[in-house]
């Protein structure tokens, strides 16, 4: 039967049925099981995920995103030691002032982060000491931001380098003075009840939507001339922003727990 032949005959079926198109059962039960899975290849039943509006959340982020930072206040942020995070605010965007890394609030595992960062527009210094920030995932785990457009360092401490342990796949950095994105998608380690390490963490991390790190193994928590090593840790911390001293701004920050 010609398509249009199926897909008038289905209509047909669906009207007598007294169903809508909508209702109509979908996919098979008579299919082979999929390895591993509870589930037949195109199964009738298995459930369809949640409708998430990717840009439903407030300021146009995420839906299901839990909102970190999109300018206006830092309520969302706190020093070390607990007190109100003191960066400076300006319009949609913060700026490192030298009062101290931030943390959140709220502790996170795994999950997809997005945030955009801003290396100061007149470089100043070289190598590690231009534009120098960072973004450790439950405050343990850097992934470097750096002013590294035309500014050599050491390639494990450049932008985007999973710092101490891994260069980026490629310098995806844009000039100084122009936004850029981290679209990290990170897994949390995993320690037995012994605190033994049983899976290390993990990232996957695009810069500027270029994929720099394709589900990457931290060897440890980061560390500054010495070998990364882990130590046990709860499933879910804050994520922490470095201040390094240098005015590095950031905007739109969100993450998505998975
Ligand atoms: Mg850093």
């Amino acid at each position: 039967m010609a398509r249009g032949g199926i897909w008038l005959t289905a209509v047909l079926v669906a009207w007598m049925s007294g169903l809508s198109p909508q209702d109509q059962e979908v996919g098979y039960t008579d299919t082979p099981y999929l390895p591993g899975q509870k589930w037949r290849v195109h199964d009738a039943k298995r459930p369809a995920p949640p409708v998430v509006d990717p840009s439903g959340g407030p300021k146009g982020i995420p839906a299901d995103a839990i909102p970190l930072f999109q300018g206006g206040d830092l309520a969302a942020w706190r020093t070390p030691d607990g007190k109100p995070a003191r960066w400076k605010l300006e319009g949609d965007f913060m700026e490192v002032n030298g009062t101290g890394s931030i943390l959140t609030r709220q502790d996170l595992g795994d999950g997809q982060l997005h945030i955009e960062w801003c290396a100061p527009k007149v470089p100043k210094g070289a190598s590690q000491h231009r534009g120098n920030s960072g973004v450790f995932l439950m405050s343990r785990y850097e992934v470097q931001i750096l002013d590294s457009y035309e500014n050599r360092s050491y390639a494990d401490g450049q932008a985007a380098a999973m710092y101490g342990q891994y260069p980026p796949l490629v310098n995806a950095c844009r000039p100084p003075g122009v936004w850029q994105t981290y679209d990290i998608v990170f897994r949390a380690p995993r320690f037995d009840d012994k605190g033994k390490l049983v899976a290390p963490a993990r990232v996957t991390v695009f810069h500027n939507g270029l994929c720099v790190h394709n589900d990457r193994a931290f060897i440890g928590q980061t560390a500054h001339r010495a070998v990364a090593q882990y130590h046990p840790h709860a499933p879910k911390a804050p994520l922490m922003l470095q201040d390094h001293g240098n005015p590095v701004r950031f905007r739109n920050i969100w993450f998505r727990p998975m």
